[in-house]
């Protein structure tokens, strides 16, 4: 089947679906090609029969003030949020340090205030043009680890907030990378915190499937994107079952996924090597739903982070308290050898790990279930795509630029809150507004 359209956007992410209402907003026709047979990408959610929900992908979202887009959106959708419970009480970095010698607590407040300091003199618009660029990016997040924190116990708390908050090893990840998002996030303090504030009661899937319904028969489930031939005349996209003819297209996919994609003529040398060097994070998440909140009557115990397969547990109880629920991470390399191991054994591990932080009652949920992101087919892990050392500094900031009439949107091309929903919204406005600004010059010229 061949059609057409001005634009096409590859990828029913948040990103892509917003980024199509916005192109259809300014008056231009979209058809929005999705390789699953659902909308959400990154955000999933999971219903209960009596209709409660959990997000199996992104849950958190931070104050207005912080994270506008998003709660506009969810206003403008009549969806509710929640508050996040109290969740220091099952911190899983803060416990183990209350506990630490006055030393070895001086330690880490001085390597955080160093790394603070460091996060401040880097350009997030242009991360290569800060100062030490080069040196900073042709390390790991691990080199620096071993050059400035001496105590093994220490080492393995930071291993532990990385796996948690990027779902990489740090002997993976570029550290000048690290610097601009924990920059972009107000610090590593704020980081922990910020995004953690509110729920959706209905889930982050719903809404993205709501802002689809918008789009109607627009948006085309089932649609694998495999070739884009591009040229003075506009953009041929091959997906299965569909070609379509546009002026410009938006890919709204991860730079992983990118990769895949055959172009022709082919992408410019430095960008492919770009989206080919992006990886994937690697990440489990799993919930374990309970008849009682047991946990938040007793405290936890305090466990070396070396001896659990989980990174971070938080608590997850329901809007309504009906359901009270542990969420638990696994991700880095844990993520791998547990995505091997199956479901089963990996329940089983998990839950093993509950008890030993919460007691014997975690051994019996009352409903488990988890999600492998690493064996999604058209995204490959969680939670985001990152930087390893060297990327940085060749090339990384041409990742948003458009070529020729190919645009790119996703949460790895925001220069703000990248890695997260509100990132991947404010680059769905950027997308849009160049796609749109682009197909108003050629009206102007002629050149339709
Ligand atoms: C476990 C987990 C927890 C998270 N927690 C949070 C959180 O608490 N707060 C937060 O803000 N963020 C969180 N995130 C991150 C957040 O979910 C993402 O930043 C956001 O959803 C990304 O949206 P996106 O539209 O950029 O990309 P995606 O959601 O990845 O959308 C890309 C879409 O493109 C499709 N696609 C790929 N290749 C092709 C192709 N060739 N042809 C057609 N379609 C294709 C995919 O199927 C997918 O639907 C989490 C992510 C995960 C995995």
């Amino acid at each position: 089947m061949e059609e057409r359209c001005d634009v096409v956007v590859i990828g029913a992410g948040i990103a892509g679906v917003e980024t199509a209402r916005n192109i259809r907003a300014a008056g231009c026709s979209v058809i929005v090609l999705e390789a699953d047979r659902r909308v959400g990408g990154r955000l999933l959610t999971r219903r209960l029969t009596d209709g409660t929900s959990f997000d199996l992908g992104g849950q958190w979202i931070g104050t207005p003030a912080e994270m506008p887009r998003v709660h506009r959106l969810v206003h403008e959708f009549g969806l509710t949020l929640f508050e996040q419970v109290d969740e220091a009480r099952l911190d899983m970095t803060a416990q183990p340090l209350e506990r630490m010698d006055r030393l070895t607590q001086a330690e880490w407040a001085w390597f955080k205030a160093k790394l603070d300091s460091l996060a401040d003199t880097i350009d997030v618009a242009n991360p290569s043009r800060s100062p030490n660029a080069v040196k900073l990016d042709s390390i790991s997040v691990e080199e620096w680890k071993r050059r400035n924190l001496d105590s093994p116990y220490l080492r393995h708390i930071f291993d532990q907030v990385v796996r948690t908050e990027y779902t990489v090893e740090p002997k993976d990840f570029s550290f000048l990378h690290f610097l601009s998002t924990v920059k972009t996030n107000g610090g590593l303090e704020a980081m922990f915190n910020s995004s953690h504030s509110f729920r959706l009661v209905e889930g982050f899937e719903t809404l993205v499937r709501l802002m689809a319904d918008e789009l109607g028969d627009a948006v085309r489930l089932g649609c694998q994107v495999y070739d884009i031939e591009h040229d003075q005349q506009g953009v041929r996209v091959v997906a299965d079952g569909i070609n379509v003819h546009g002026r410009q297209v938006v890919l709204a996919i991860p730079p992983n996924q990118v990769a895949r994609i055959d172009f022709a003529p082919m992408l410019p040398r430095r960008r492919m090597w770009l989206v080919q060097r992006m990886e994937m994070g690697s990440v489990i998440k799993c919930f374990a739903l309970y008849d009682k909140p047991f946990w938040r009557s007793r405290s936890m115990t305090v466990m070396d982070p070396d001896e659990l397969i989980i990174d971070h547990v938080l608590d997850a109880t329901s809007h309504d308290g009906r359901h009270p629920a542990l969420v638990a991470f696994i991700g880095g390399s844990d993520a791998v050898y547990w995505s091997d191991q199956g479901p089963e054994l990996r329940k089983q591990a998990v839950l093993e790990n509950l008890a030993r932080v919460f007691g014997e009652e975690a051994l019996y949920p009352s409903t488990y279930f988890d999600h492998d992101w690493q064996t999604e087919p058209f995204i490959g892990g969680g939670y985001n795509c990152y930087a390893p050392p060297g990327v940085m500094t060749a090339g990384y900031e041409s990742i948003d630029e458009p070529i020729g009439r190919i645009h790119f949107a996703g949460t790895e091309t925001a220069q703000y809150f990248e890695g997260y929903i509100e990132g991947a919204l404010t680059s769905a406005d950027r997308a849009a507004r160049e796609v749109v600004a682009a197909l108003r010059q050629e009206e102007g010229t002629g050149l339709q």
